[in-house]
């Protein structure tokens, strides 16, 4: 991918330090048209029958962003049910939405979950016991059900985002896939989706393959199916070094396998897709100020001290991710990016945050070491802008680490508008829960 290399992603380095001087940092700041094109990418996806694109909202969970997104066309993927409350709240009605969970819910959230099917949600079963306990709804109102398989092969950056192999627990083995076929037709039940995830990052050979092995699981187990759900999944090129998925020959992939598949089997199945990282992962920042400066002697390392770092953006602690580095002054001036082919005329640095944990920092390899990084000596008071961090980064924050309050989330909407759509959080929210002993 080609970069603008006077932009922050594809931001006016003036805009990142507009939205600083309004709305404070750390804050977290979106970009609606990316967010929008990356919809209209997805959507254009070729196919060869019926389509469904859903945006795995745990990559982020915010109202506005979700909107953003369905308005764009896309249907949801929640994960939990506090994920589908966060989507209906947001306009999303049940029928644009799939719920498939860890979670087994009983009580009154089963209720709930049943209230959605009636009106249009899809459940997936992700366990021979969800699949039991939601039977005897399902066929009493007529509902299907999806199923999740787990393929025994997975993919991911690193093995923690691996979600499909034996390692993974989510969805049913296919070992025991025989035992779902004869559970469903004991009950009656119509298993008429069938899904997978097989995890993030995945190169797209992987993903091919995917197709072809949930094809032939469809042929062998589930002759009520109508749909398969290939997941998420799609990688992004946060860094200069990495590719992007081609969704398009993805897309050119799948319609030909699944045209194949109708021609032999008569069955023209819809194509369901869910991508999370793929719609948000560019097109969001994490802004901050350079707070204090330090360095740890000849043979250490130069410091710059963030005003966010892990509780904001915890990929890096957790998976050794990296995410480019934008450098731009307060007035609005961009004084490094990642994308410069010159980079490394810029001095090394490490960049730390407030935390006090040795983890805390933007700059760490796999095995959690600090690695310093090319980028423009700025001083205390200029912007330091993590990029790449709209994915997994406000949904996945460490929140109260340290008593920090959560950072703000700030969209420049398609209307070229700044627009707070989350506010910073009040200490007095953080400590609200507490029972004290007086
Ligand atoms: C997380 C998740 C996704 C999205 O994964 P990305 O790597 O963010 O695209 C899709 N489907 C399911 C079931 C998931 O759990």
């Amino acid at each position: 991918m080609s970069r603008d290399l006077r932009r922050v992603g594809d931001l006016e380095p003036a805009t990142i330090a507009e939205s600083v001087r309004v709305f404070g940092t750390p804050q977290y700041l979106y970009d609606g048209r990316a967010i929008a094109e990356q919809c209209r990418k997805v959507l254009g996806m070729p196919h060869a029958y019926e389509f469904v694109a859903r945006y795995a909202m745990k990559a982020n969970s915010s109202r506005a962003i979700v909107q953003t997104i369905t308005r764009s066309g896309l249907a949801i993927d929640a994960s939990t049910l506090n994920e589908v409350r966060r989507a209906l709240a947001a306009g999303v009605p049940p029928r644009g939405i799939m719920l498939t969970s860890q979670d087994v819910p009983e009580g009154d959230d089963r209720r709930d979950v049943e209230a959605w099917m009636k009106e249009g949600l899809t459940y997936t079963a992700c366990s021979l016991r969800q699949l039991e306990l939601s039977a005897e709804f399902s066929v009493q109102a007529r509902v299907g059900i999806a199923l999740r398989v787990n393929p025994g092969a997975g993919t991911g950056e690193s093995v923690t985002r691996n979600t499909g192999d034996n390692y993974s627990s989510f969805g049913v083995h296919m070992t025991n896939l025989g035992r779902v076929v004869e559970v469903a037709r004991e009950r009656g039940v119509a298993i008429d989706q069938v899904h997978v995830h097989i995890g993030s990052g995945g190169e797209p050979e992987r993903w091919c393959e995917n197709i072809d092995r949930m094809l032939s699981i469809v042929d062998g187990y589930f002759p009520q199916a109508t749909t398969v759900n290939l997941g998420g999944g799609f990688k992004v090129a946060r860094m200069p070094d990495e590719k992007a998925a081609d969704v398009e020959a993805l897309g050119s992939y799948a319609r030909q396998r699944f045209q194949e598949f109708a021609a032999r089997t008569g069955r023209q199945l819809a194509m369901a897709v869910e991508p999370g990282t793929f719609i948000v992962a560019n097109s969001g920042h994490l802004v901050t100020q350079v707070i204090d400066k330090k360095s740890s002697g000849s043979g250490g390392f130069e410091f710059l001290v963030l005003d966010g770092g892990m509780e904001s953006n915890t990929r890096p602690l957790l998976y050794g991710a990296r995410h480019p580095f934008y450098v731009v002054s307060r007035e609005g001036n961009l004084l490094s990016s990642e994308f410069d082919p010159e980079l490394s005329r810029f001095g090394a640095r490490v960049v730390v945050g407030r935390c006090c944990e040795s983890g805390d920092s933007q700059t760490l390899d796999r095995s959690g070491h600090v690695t310093p990084r090319s980028m423009a000596d700025p001083a205390v008071g200029d912007i330091v802008v993590v990029g790449g961090a709209g994915a997994y980064g406000a949904s996945m924050s460490l929140g109260n680490y340290n008593s920090h309050v959560q950072a703000p989330e700030v969209l420049l909407d398609q209307d070229g508008r700044l627009r707070l759509i989350r506010r910073r959080q009040q200490l007095a929210q953080v400590t609200a829960n507490e029972i004290g002993l007086d």
